[in-house]
């Protein structure tokens, strides 16, 4: 039987093929549920992917990144579970001291944390990458997100492949008996660069603490790392602008000195942290 493995990121979109998946091939291939975590997830994220564990019997292997400092070596993965997954940002901030601080100009942290570490996870297991398919949670309505060489890379969409779109989804889960209580703007790695400045601004009125580890990681890496120009420093944000002076800028934009419409230049729609991105996402 063919092996599939179903790269759960966490999100509905992800859950609800993996549901499907499990729901109506199980006899047409292996399948291994993989969910690769970074340490800076919502709480809850891992909490609906305890749920769907527990409610769907997802059987999810939850792993994280390890680091190999010092050596020509790529990330390797380690096993753990609910209750061990890291949640204080220990495997990205080891990628960050080996790669430097992520931004659009180095947008590495989604290889680093999770796709060569489910790589490495299937090869511990005794797959070669030609041996295993890997499902990704891409909807119909976001084909703009399927990876131009997939076949090449054994990527494969069951989503865009069935035409299951967002309305679909969002359906599907109103009558489910759990569900990922989160908004949209607090998904992911909670203050991942990716956000645009709207979600950041809301993010840090709500929730400032989450900004602590970009603050902390640009203050302690922000010099590791190729950088066209050494004397410049490598933070997270659009315009390589660090966390400092995006709160400064939400500043600004609250009190309606300057307004959203003049900071948020040029953002498309690339917020996405899918494995084997497409060259438009990056990451
Ligand atoms: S792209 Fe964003 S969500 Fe994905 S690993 Fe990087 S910071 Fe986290």
């Amino acid at each position: 039987m063919e092996t599939v493995v179903l790269s759960f990121s966490g999100g509905r979109t992800s859950a609800y093929m993996t549901k499907y998946m499990l729901d109506n091939y199980k006899d047409k291939y292996n399948f291994i549920v993989l969910f690769a975590n970074t340490g800076q997830e919502h709480p809850k994220t891992l909490d609906f992917v305890h749920n769907c564990d527990k409610y769907f019997n997802f059987n999810t292997v939850w792993i994280e990144a390890v680091v190999h400092h010092g050596q020509r070596k790529g990330n390797t993965a380690k096993v753990v579970t609910y209750d061990t997954a890291d949640r204080e940002g220990t495997p990205f901030e080891e990628v960050i001291k080996k790669h430097g601080v992520p931004n659009k100009s180095f947008p590495m942290c989604t290889r680093e944390l999770k796709q060569r570490p489910i790589m490495s996870y299937m090869r511990s297991l005794g797959y070669k990458p030609r041996n295993y398919k890997i499902a990704l949670g891409i909807r119909a309505d976001e084909t703009r997100r399927v990876s131009t060489s997939a076949r090449q890379k054994n990527v494969i969409y069951p989503l865009v492949d069935a035409g299951v779109d967002k309305d679909m989804i969002l359906d599907w889960w109103k009558d489910q008996e759990f569900d990922l209580e989160i908004l949209e703007h607090q998904g992911n790695c909670t203050w991942c660069w990716k956000k645009s400045d709207r979600k950041h601004f809301l993010n840090i009125e709500e929730n400032p603490s989450w900004y602590e580890f970009p603050k902390r990681m640009e203050k302690l890496y922000n010099h590791v790392g190729p950088q066209k120009d050494k004397s410049i420093p490598r933070n997270f944000f659009r315009f390589n602008r660090d966390t400092e002076t995006m709160f400064k800028l939400y500043e600004l934009s609250k009190n309606n000195i300057i307004p959203i419409s003049k900071i948020e230049h040029g953002y498309g729609c690339s917020e996405s942290c899918e494995i084997f991105p497409t060259e438009e996402t990056n990451g």
